[in-house]
């Protein structure tokens, strides 16, 4: 393995990218056109995590912040040294640069003998792996000979609930770690130094695909470390854990073809294998049947989108609550009646909630037989909306007894086509049934994106950019019902065959 003598610089998104895999870390400096795309959704919850700080900025007022007031590395660096050598008593984001690890505290605050760092989270508890971050941040510190006396992180308290206006003093949740941090010094300056001897090899580490390429997050190289395995490898089997998967694949079991005869599985598990093996779906018809035979007309295919935010934004919310803003439905008067669609969008300016349970109650039917894909979010919003609204509590708990929930014959093995790869998403489904209607083609083309273009409509004044929004989280919610109309033709296809 060839190193050169070259420092590489390292920051705290490289730090956690690093702990989690040194392939990563490699792969990012060395060779960045391997990656995917980056997912609009982490780019989102980073800017969510920036408005945490912000509001965080609150609770240390009349701080100056050193990346508003510099452009560049270097003035920053410059900008920060001469604040800290003057009577300015908080910074936001100053810069400070020690062993080629370059870090921008979210805040730091003047005490009588040193400094206090705050590091703000959007997490709504302390998670550990905070820690591993917290604690470069001081091995930076504490290599410039800044006296650090107290070090704290910052974090949403999920149990606060929103009055006629924000409290910053009870949104957030400061807890102490200095000494948890400075235990850690010599960890961190042994990984900063291991992280340096990885970035200067010209050599790929070796490290072997594992549970750390989903969790906590997506890595953005799963593409390229994953190419190796079909769609019809032990992945795909549902209903295993990650570790009987993993460790069928380290025993050489990578693709369903050579599954041991001997190795227990479900009904619906063999069911699977044998569709993956032969090439055709499966069909359970006494199960299909069964199921088909729980709807009847009117049918109702109904989907909610909803939207969490760290910050409640409406009074009586918590942080992280969901708020439900949108509904598309499709009626379905009879066996041969086309399904028409009606909808519901949230203004952006005020709280969605009564008007979109009022909304829901006048168009469902009585008698109507609700189909929703995955009744969780429909269920848990229509209690919620009770709750909270009690005039409308009856109606809202019978429309919750009138749902079927159409992923259960293909959670059940009812019908599997090998095409859905051992998953039950409304979005994998869909092309494996349905292949001339896709969300690919959509602006928004899941839920979470919806989500993320609603918080956007919120914060955004251009009325041309409001309108495409709107007109994209219309077309994606009415989608998701249509596709429910269409699976439900597929299985009825199904079913009807000897
Ligand atoms: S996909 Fe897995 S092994 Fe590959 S770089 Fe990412 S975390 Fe590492």
């Amino acid at each position: 393995m060839i190193e050169s003598n070259k420092l590489y610089p390292l920051s705290v998104p490289l730090f956690v990218r690093g702990n989690l895999c040194h392939k990563s870390l490699w792969l990012h400096q060395h060779r960045p056109e391997l990656s995917g795309q980056v997912d609009e959704t982490l780019r989102a919850r980073f800017d969510e995590g920036y408005r945490v700080g912000l509001f965080a900025r609150e609770l240390f007022l009349d701080g100056r912040c050193i990346t508003e007031e510099a452009d560049t590395v270097d003035r920053q660096l410059w900008l920060t040294k001469k604040l800290m050598n003057s009577s300015v008593m908080t910074l936001y984001e100053p810069a400070f640069k020690f062993d080629s690890v370059l870090i921008f505290p979210n805040i730091l605050c003047r005490t009588e003998t040193g400094w206090t760092l705050y590091d703000v989270k959007s997490h709504g508890m302390l998670h550990p792996g905070i820690l591993k971050d917290v604690a470069l941040q001081y091995f930076v510190l504490k290599g410039l000979n800044i006296q650090v006396d107290r070090i704290c992180v910052v974090h949403i308290n999920t149990d606060y609930v929103l009055g006629k206006s924000l409290d910053v003093l009870r949104l957030f949740t400061v807890v102490d770690v200095t000494d948890r941090v400075k235990m850690r010094l010599n960890q961190t300056r042994d990984t900063v130094q291991t992280m340096q001897r990885v970035l200067a090899s010209s050599v790929v580490p070796k490290v072997a695909i594992g549970p750390h390429c989903s969790k906590p997050y997506e890595c953005d190289f799963k593409p390229f470390c994953w190419q190796h395995l079909s769609d019809d490898s032990v992945f795909s089997i549902s209903g295993l854990s990650k570790n009987q998967k993993f460790t069928l694949y380290e025993q050489g079991v990578r693709e369903m073809q050579d599954m041991p005869a001997s190795y227990p599985l479900s009904d619906e598990q063999v069911a699977q294998v044998r569709a993956h093996r032969e090439g055709v779906p499966t069909v359970n018809l006494i199960g299909l049947r069964d199921f088909l035979g729980t709807l009847h007309y009117p049918l109702c295919f109904l989907d909610f989108e909803a939207f969490q935010s760290a910050i409640p934004l409406f009074s009586g919310t918590r942080p992280y609550e969901q708020i439900p803003f949108q509904f598309s439905l499709h009626i379905q008067s009879g066996p041969t009646a086309e399904p028409i669609n009606y909808s519901f969008l949230a203004s952006e300016s005020e709280d969605p909630r009564r008007a979109f349970a009022e909304s829901l109650i006048k168009l469902v039917p009585e008698n109507g037989c609700i189909v929703t894909y995955d009744h969780h979010l429909e269920s848990q919003a229509m209690r919620h909306l009770a709750v909270l609204f009690p005039d409308l509590s009856r109606a809202l708990l019978k429309l919750v007894g009138q749902i079927r929930d159409l992923i259960i014959p293909f959670e059940k093995g009812y019908l599997y086509s090998p095409a859905m790869r051992g998953r039950y998403s409304i979005k994998t489904i869909l092309p494996a049934f349905v292949p001339e209607l896709s969300y690919e083609n959509l602006v928004i083309k899941n839920g979470e994106m919806a989500a993320l273009s609603f918080c956007k409509l919120r914060l955004s004044s251009d009325a041309k950019e409001k309108s495409d929004i709107r007109i994209a989280l219309e077309k994606y919610c009415e989608m998701d019902t249509y596709a429910m109309v269409r699976l439900l033709d597929v299985l009825r296809v199904f079913s009807d065959r000897d």
